[in-house]
């Protein structure tokens, strides 16, 4: 099961259930911690097993740290963006939410250095709580997105977006814009039904064809040869 949690501020929030684990994936910023936690009293109640982020961007990372101490939840977060979740991270060019790079020492110092011997550091096709792990660097180092197969679902943080439409995130809030132009490529064989975004509404009935025709839009894949199948 899925669902959206309500209340959540900067990207969205999601809840997923799996018979592997209950997941909350991108908690949100800072600022959601209590309407994550009043929504997993109501709706699953002492019972998640993960945070897991699909990426380190703060309106999405803020709240995971108090989220994990105050459920027991551990952290799941792809490697390639784990340091960027603890002290002394590298800088990177989050220009859009400069708040990046003016984070309060004690939040600077949070996520992975707390947890630390807890958290698992993922990669590319590692399974958590039934969902699978897309590397697509680009937007950040360790963007992911997490296929769900008992849903039919992908949770595609920021690789993409479908805030005016299907598109990839704007240059100015990208760790490498050519490579996070490129990254959707890694979707193009997933089947799943529906598409659940960090921004933007979800899509959900027939996710990977619309994702599909934007990747051959774009020019990422080679366009449908009339007459064959
Ligand atoms: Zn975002
Ligand atoms: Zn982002």
């Amino acid at each position: 099961m899925i669902q959206r949690i309500p209340g959540v501020r900067g990207a969205q929030a999601y809840l997923h259930r799996s018979a592997e684990g209950i997941a909350v994936i991108d908690p949100g910023y800072t600022g959601s911690f209590r309407a994550v936690l009043h929504f997993l009293d109501e709706h699953a109640p002492g019972a998640i097993d993960w945070v897991i982020l699909t990426h380190h961007h703060i309106d999405h990372a803020g709240a995971a740290l108090a989220l994990c101490q105050a459920t027991g939840a551990r952290l799941a977060v792809h490697r390639d963006d784990a340091p960027y979740l603890q002290s002394g991270r590298p800088r990177d060019r989050m220009t859009l939410w400069g708040l990046a790079e003016r984070l309060p020492a004690r939040l600077a110092s949070y996520v992975i250095s707390t947890a630390v011997g807890e958290s698992r550091l993922l990669d590319d096709g590692d399974v958590i709580a039934g969902l699978t792990v897309v590397h697509g660097p680009g937007h950040t180092p360790g963007s992911i997105c997490l296929y769900s197969e008992s849903e039919s679902a992908l949770f595609l943080g920021d690789v993409l977006n479908n805030e005016r439409g299907i598109r990839t995130p704007p240059w100015n809030v990208n760790h490498w814009h050519r490579r996070a132009r490129l990254a959707p490529r890694r979707l193009e064989g997933l089947r799943f039904e529906q598409a659940h975004f960090g921004h933007g509404p979800s899509i959900l009935t027939g996710a990977d064809q619309g994702i599909r025709a934007f990747l051959t839009r774009r020019g990422l894949l080679p366009a449908p040869v009339m007459g064959q199948p």
